[in-house]
């Protein structure tokens, strides 16, 4: 099964290391800032040996792509984004939507569009393992969703449906660690869920010891998030736009 590291960037912002272990190749998902990724990829083949084989982006937003430049130059390897979005992407190798496959040592990634968010955001999935591995970037967070920066509630809506109906063994690794404020707005919306209150304290937990959130399984999202327990649109659509001015 795909390996998955966060690797903290920016102010909040997770890139994905991803290690594929029969192969032994590593991949970064959305490598916003040069230096930490390039020192985190250093270190992954330092300790384990390996190498870098690709660089995936989820979608256009600078705190996903700003660093992709440097560190293609740096290992001289493809970078996969959406076609869709490839006017306002870092240039890219290899352009796909809808249904591609993106092969990854004895691992393939398919790709799903995903909008909402944005409107050309793509996820990236791998399920051939019993666990597998979802790479949502700002689509999905944990215990909450993306902004509806370009997409519609009803696009947010049918992505967040697709990455429901995964198996619940699915790691989810999101864009950002988001998970304890996302935690309060769930709380406020969903108060008497026990299985989310559980988990706040789990979340704040790790997070008072210094440790990442994610990735989290997607069986805690079905029984926690209330984004992707919404139960049609219009629902999904008031979470959001209370989330949007909670404080
Ligand atoms: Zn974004
Ligand atoms: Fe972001």
């Amino acid at each position: 099964m795909i390996e998955p590291t966060p690797v903290p960037i920016l102010s909040d912002n997770y890139a994905w290391l991803l290690r594929e272990p029969q192969s032994n190749l590593l991949a970064i998902v959305d490598p916003a800032e040069a230096t930490p990724v390039i020192a985190a990829i250093e270190a992954a083949i330092r300790d384990r040996g390996g190498e870098l084989a690709l660089i995936l982006l989820t979608h256009h937003h600078a705190d996903h792509v700003a660093g992709t430049d440097e560190v293609r130059a740096r290992f001289g390897v493809p970078v996969v984004g959406a076609k869709a979005d490839a006017h306002r992407l870092p240039r890219l190798d290899r352009s796909v939507g809808e249904g591609s496959e993106v092969d990854f040592g004895a691992a393939t990634a398919r790709v799903w569009e995903t909008p909402g968010h944005t409107q050309g955001h793509i996820s990236y999935v791998f399920t051939e393992a019993a666990e597998g591995v979802l790479l949502c970037g700002d689509t999905l967070f944990s215990l909450g969703c993306g902004r509806l920066l370009e997409g519609t509630a009803e696009q947010m809506f049918a992505s967040l449906q697709r990455f429901a109906a995964l198996p619940p063994a699915t790691l989810v690794c999101c864009g950002h660690e988001y998970t304890a404020s996302n935690a309060r707005f769930a709380r406020h919306a969903d108060p008497h869920n026990a299985d989310l209150l559980a988990y706040e304290q789990k979340v704040l937990a790790w997070r008072a010891a210094g440790r990442p959130s994610l990735p989290s399984r997607l069986a805690d999202e079905l029984a926690c998030n209330p984004f992707l327990r919404a139960a049609d649109v219009a629902t999904l659509a008031d979470l959001r736009a209370r989330k949007d001015t909670f404080r």
